[in-house]
């Protein structure tokens, strides 16, 4: 990273887990262990952390690591070090697909089978399986035999939503990093240092990506996903005022579309959404993260009963829940759009 101070790590916040990880990098340390799973929410910086704890490992510098300029450190930031491995969920194909693809048979076979070769360039050969949650039974099987069997050099770190999506025998083998939403405040100072927001817009995406700074960096470089943002908003108070029948024919187009990415972001903007106007009943406006809509807020607050909105807040929960374990997701959906409150006077 050009500019790094050496043994500064390229990461924001989560600070705790740094200074865990940190020294076993260190020149003359004991070293790491042979496992390391992060969890947490997507796009809160579980590979991000990962990544900079390879870095850290890789560099060859004498003194802090990692230092940021010599060989191995301008290797890791052309994501070109032959020590460094990534390994993601694909389709079919083999395209990366994290949102729907898998970690499947023959990406575990390669595992197996490089680990055993020494590191080329360094001490260590340093893999980074994302999305582990996303295993086939073939690939979980064969990471737990390469996570009792891998050679001393081998350094696995393993990232998932939720230790429950694994096997308990593939957590135990794991030193966890939990990583907590990091707080409004640092994630709007992080997007005006990289100069992809102004203060305006920093404070509102800060608000609203509940603690994930990846994703409030994601939506300040994408102006599409920021139009998107206000498009879905205003089909969300349109449905709410809808027929029946437009309800279902909504539910129905988006089960037909299978993006599961599209789906679960819209639900966390819909939850986003009705939490903010249940706040704004319970007299609490100034702590909403829609900030750019809060007229919108203090109307609906009005227009709607608070059980009604709490009832769908729960729903939405229920409905997110039974989506990730793949039961019928029209059906689910369904349920979910004839539960989405109307306002009082309509009824
Ligand atoms: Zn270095």
């Amino acid at each position: 990273m050009e500019g790094q101070r050496a043994g500064t790590w390229p990461v924001v916040g989560h600070q705790w887990a740094i200074d865990l990880l940190h020294p076993l990098a260190q020149p003359g340390s004991s070293g790491p262990r042979h496992a390391y799973l992060f969890l947490g929410p997507p796009q809160i910086g579980k590979s991000t952390l990962a990544r900079a704890f390879g870095k850290a490992l890789l560099c060859t510098n004498d003194g802090p690591r990692p230092c940021g300029y010599c060989r191995s450190c301008d290797l890791m930031a052309k994501m070109g070090h032959p020590d460094f491995w990534l390994i993601q969920p694909t389709d079919k194909d083999g395209a990366i697909d994290r949102a729907n693809g898998l970690l499947r048979a023959d990406a575990a076979a390669s595992i197996v089978r490089d680990a055993m070769l020494r590191p080329v360039e360094g001490q260590y050969k340093f893999v980074l399986i994302q999305d582990t949650h996303r295993a086939n039974d073939t690939f979980a099987n064969k990471l737990l035999k390469t996570l009792e069997e891998a050679p001393d050099h081998v350094v696995l770190c393993l990232t998932a939503h939720d230790r429950a999506e694994l096997l308990p025998t593939i957590v135990s083998r794991c030193q966890l990093f939990e990583l907590r939403p990091q707080s409004t405040q640092l994630i709007a100072s992080a997007l005006m240092d990289r100069g992809v927001a102004d203060r305006q817009e920093a404070e509102l995406l800060a608000r609203l990506s509940n603690g994930r700074l990846g994703w409030a960096i994601d939506q300040a470089e994408g102006k599409k996903n920021q139009e998107q943002r206000q498009e879905d908003l205003r089909s969300l108070w349109q449905l709410a005022r809808a027929s029946r029948v437009e309800r279902l024919s909504f539910s129905q187009s988006l089960a037909g579309k299978r993006e599961n990415e599209r789906l679960f972001g819209l639900l966390a903007l819909w939850t986003g959404w009705w939490r903010d106007v249940l706040l704004a009943q319970a007299g609490c406006l100034n702590v909403c993260n829609n900030i750019d809509h809060q007229d919108q807020i203090e109307q609906d607050a009005q227009r709607f009963a608070q059980a009604d909105v709490q009832a769908f807040l729960r729903t939405l929960s229920r409905i997110e829940g039974y989506l990730h374990h793949t039961v019928n997701t029209a059906l689910a959906l369904d349920v979910l759009l004839l539960q989405l409150p109307r306002p009082v006077a309509n009824r």
